[in-house]
């Protein structure tokens, strides 16, 4: 039977029970409009933990002003139908007045990674998610917690908050989850219409299009840039905001591919704006 959670004590206890009767926890944060991908991360916590605890909350300090938070899907009955049939224990669904009280004054800055990529056109982006991220290691305690590589940028600025503030959770990535066309899964391709979803393809078809330029020898970063560029513009339904090719640890600028690096791509198509991701890695270039 699976547990709904909305206070926070409820969750905590829930947890602590959990625990001392020597059991992993495994978090799964997420803001809902659940789809394969994020359900790919549940399957993932439940390999690695004994209690998956799937936590659903649009965090409001995530979003940089005239972004999409009110319009942001919310679906809480077909999200706790999902966690249900996927065998989640424990949902948190926390209402955003008991997570932020009216004068809450402390939050996470991260001033490295999070600088560049999406940080860069999401000003207070990284700062809202670390301290969403923090508060809910905080109130469910876990051992392990689950994030998606598609939010590689994300992935990488957790790691860094959990190593350089010494908490004790596990941070595990999961694969990108895509669409069978190749369009990587996102709570946000419910916004396009049918031939934005058509136009938003040319995203992955870019990065692909860098991957196999990379794997018949093309290393230089820019010229790999270039050729996403090249790949994007045949479709002018797509308009990037940013093609970066950088290091995949830690996201700092690369001339050459010499070491695995992360290509990705954020693109506005319409007004739904979407981001996507490849790895480049040399070890299995030759592969
Ligand atoms: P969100 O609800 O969009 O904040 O995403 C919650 C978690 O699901 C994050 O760790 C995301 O990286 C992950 N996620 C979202 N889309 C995908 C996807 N297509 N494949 C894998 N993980 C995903």
């Amino acid at each position: 039977m699976m547990t709904v959670l909305n206070a926070i004590g409820e969750m905590r206890a829930a947890s602590r029970g959990w625990r001392a009767r020597g059991l992993r926890v495994g978090l799964v944060p997420t803001m809902g409009a659940l789809h394969e991908g994020h359900l790919s991360l549940v399957r993932c916590a439940r390999k690695c933990s004994d209690v998956v605890v799937v936590s659903l909350f649009v965090n409001p300090t995530q979003f940089v002003a005239g972004e999409d938070y009110s319009i942001y899907p919310r679906d809480e009955g077909a999200d706790i139908a999902l966690c249900q049939r996927e065998g989640v224990d424990a949902i948190f669904i926390p209402d955003a007045l008991i997570m932020y009280s009216a004068d809450h004054s402390v939050v996470i800055v991260e001033s490295d990674v999070s600088k560049g990529l999406c940080g860069a056109f999401r000003p207070g982006h990284f700062t809202g998610v670390l301290t969403v991220v923090a508060k809910l290691f905080n109130i469910v305690e876990p051992s392990v917690a689950i994030f998606g590589q598609k939010d590689a940028q994300q992935v990488c600025v957790i790691r860094r908050m959990v190593r350089d503030l010494n908490i004790g959770v596990e941070i595990v990535d999961a694969p990108i989850v895509r669409e069978s066309d190749g369009l990587a899964m996102s709570s946000r391709n419910r916004y396009l219409s049918e031939s934005e979803r058509r136009s938003a393809l040319a995203i992955f078809k870019s990065l692909r299009e860098a991957e196999s330029r990379f794997r018949s020898g093309m290393t230089s970063a820019d010229e790999l840039v270039a050729a996403v560029r090249a790949a994007l513009v045949r479709e002018p339904g797509v308009k990037p905001q940013y093609i970066a090719v950088v290091d995949a640890d830690n996201l700092a600028p690369l001339q050459n591919v010499d070491r695995r690096a992360l290509c990705a791509v954020a693109a506005h198509v319409g007004r739904t704006r979407l981001i996507d991701n490849m790895i480049l890695d040399p070890a299995i270039r030759s592969g």
